[in-house]
């Protein structure tokens, strides 16, 4: 399997060469150069695998399609390190909870929560995260190479990040994050790693504040190359594909035979965790519909509704009890309009690079790939408000006992929009309420369930340095700790 940008740039390369890599040298992203197809036979096979050896088996299934160029005992060795019952909670690691929900679904449509928030940051990044540290250490000990990742968050990536790189070797992780605004629990739970190859920096300022700083430092080529600095943002395309197989296992789960069809409703930022349902579907797993939930920062609900494709401005993007949704541009979304366009990588680098960076907006509407994004490749859309999401968890914690967090609060509300009659509908959830206790208070008026491993972890000692918005103060940082 060779691999190319989505903006033309065609040069063969393996997964090992972009597996460290961010964007593509012509600023694209990495696509495989086709989606290897699972026919009947594959599917009746994988459905057997996932049966009978569980979901680290079809994790290799899957992956050894895209992945050619480490060994297969080796990516077994990896898979099974990775999704084992000790990372995941369960068995089972993505189980089904069935939701009864005939009075506010159409009828008899089985409505469904894939629980993959069971990891060690209780959100699902850790899903591909996890895999992603592995593989970072094997191939950096292979090539006998240090990394140190570079990364910014609002709080699940920066805590998956450093629960998969945790103790690793080769790796040294330097994570932002603005000053007192995460959640106290993700706080807790980013600052409280004691692990030697983790340094936690709080910026005095917002989010976006941390960005640039990341940018900044990645900008300047010679720091970059002195200091091996690296990412984990989630247009990496290993992050990606470890996402795949959660869409195979939760269609395995739903239905009995290959010949029955499913749709998902994914809560969606930067469109990375739909984006591999998209790839799903594209091998040939039977999904109809994929639902792009989305907050307050609705750019990707407008796209679908609309064909216009209008980023925002930082002053434009919401505050929302869904914070880890609020973006105000999308950044896997090219990779999906690469497919909707033909896999035309000038027009996709007009669009993206030219008319984004000249007028912040583009527009499908008049064009047949935008009619492609609903009738071909099943994309459909939806948005919640603050009151929606707060009446969710209360309606669903009422009715079916279940606690949801924020960002599957804003799935299960636009799901139940789009469910249809005798199609099992799966919402993904992706995060665990306790991460975002203030918001369940406000539902429930009382305090979310928290697994027993944290108790007390707000009280644990915290390592984290304060530092201003200064791009050269977190590289003087970075290098006297690479020193
Ligand atoms: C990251 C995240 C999302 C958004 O996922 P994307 O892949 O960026 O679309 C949704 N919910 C939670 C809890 C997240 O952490």
């Amino acid at each position: 399997m060779n691999y190319l940008s989505t903006r033309g740039d065609t040069t063969p390369r393996k997964f090992c060469d972009i597996l460290l890599e961010g964007l593509a040298p012509d600023g694209g992203l990495y696509l495989p150069d086709h989606y290897p197809q699972a026919d009947a036979a594959t599917l009746a096979r994988w459905r057997d695998v996932h049966a009978q050896q569980g979901y680290a088996a079809l994790a290799f299934e899957i992956l050894s399609l895209y992945i050619d160029d480490i060994p297969p005992a080796d990516l077994k060795a990896l898979c099974d390190k990775t999704y084992t019952p000790a990372v995941f909670g369960t068995r089972e690691i993505v189980p089904l909870k069935k939701l009864h929900d005939a009075s506010t679904s159409p009828a008899r449509t089985d409505f469904y929560l894939e629980a993959l928030s069971n990891g060690p940051t209780l959100a699902f990044k850790d899903m591909a995260m996890q895999l992603l540290g592995n593989l970072f250490e094997y191939e950096l000990a292979r090539r006998g190479e240090q990394l140190n990742i570079l990364g910014a968050t609002s709080g699940d990536t920066g805590s998956a990040a450093e629960y998969a790189m945790r103790g690793k070797r080769g790796i040294r992780v330097f994570m932002l994050s603005p000053h007192g605004r995460m959640s106290q629990f993700q706080q807790a739970q980013m600052f409280s790693l004691q692990d030697a190859n983790i340094y936690n920096i709080a910026i005095e300022g917002v989010f976006d504040d941390c960005q640039d700083i990341v940018k900044a430092v990645s900008n300047d080529l010679a720091f970059k190359r002195q200091y091996r600095i690296g990412t984990v943002n989630s247009i990496n395309w290993a992050r990606l594909l470890a996402q795949v197989v959660y869409y195979f296992a939760g269609y395995f789960q739903a239905t009995r035979s290959n010949d029955e069809q499913v749709d998902f409703t994914v809560p969606s930022g930067n469109f990375g965790n739909v984006c591999a349902g998209h790839v799903a579907r594209m091998m040939g797993l039977p999904i109809g519909r994929l639902v792009v939930a989305t907050n307050e920062n609705d750019v990707l609900d407008e796209f679908f509704r609309t064909g216009v494709y209008r980023v925002r401005g930082s002053a434009d993007t919401h505050e929302t009890s869904s914070p880890s949704m609020d973006i105000s541009k999308a950044s896997n979304f090219e990779r999906f309009v690469f497919d909707l366009l033909g896999r035309d990588g000038a027009r996709c680098k007009a669009l993206f690079h030219d008319a984004l960076a000249g007028q912040g907006q583009f527009d499908l509407s008049g064009d047949a790939a935008f009619a492609a994004a609903r009738d071909r490749y099943g994309f459909e859309s939806g948005k919640s408000t603050h009151a929606d999401r707060l009446a969710t968890i209360r309606q669903v914690y009422e009715q079916h006992g279940v606690m949801i967090d924020t960002h599957t609060a804003d799935g299960v509300k636009v799901a139940r929009e789009h469910a249809r009659a005798g199609v099992p509908m799966i919402v993904l959830e992706t995060a665990l309420p306790i991460k975002f206790a203030a918001t369940i208070r406000e539902a429930l008026g009382r305090d979310p369930d928290r697994p027993a491993r944290f108790d007390g972890i707000e009280d644990l000692p915290r390592r984290v340095q304060v530092m201003g918005a200064d791009a050269q103060a977190v590289k003087t940082f970075v290098a006297q700790n690479c020193a």
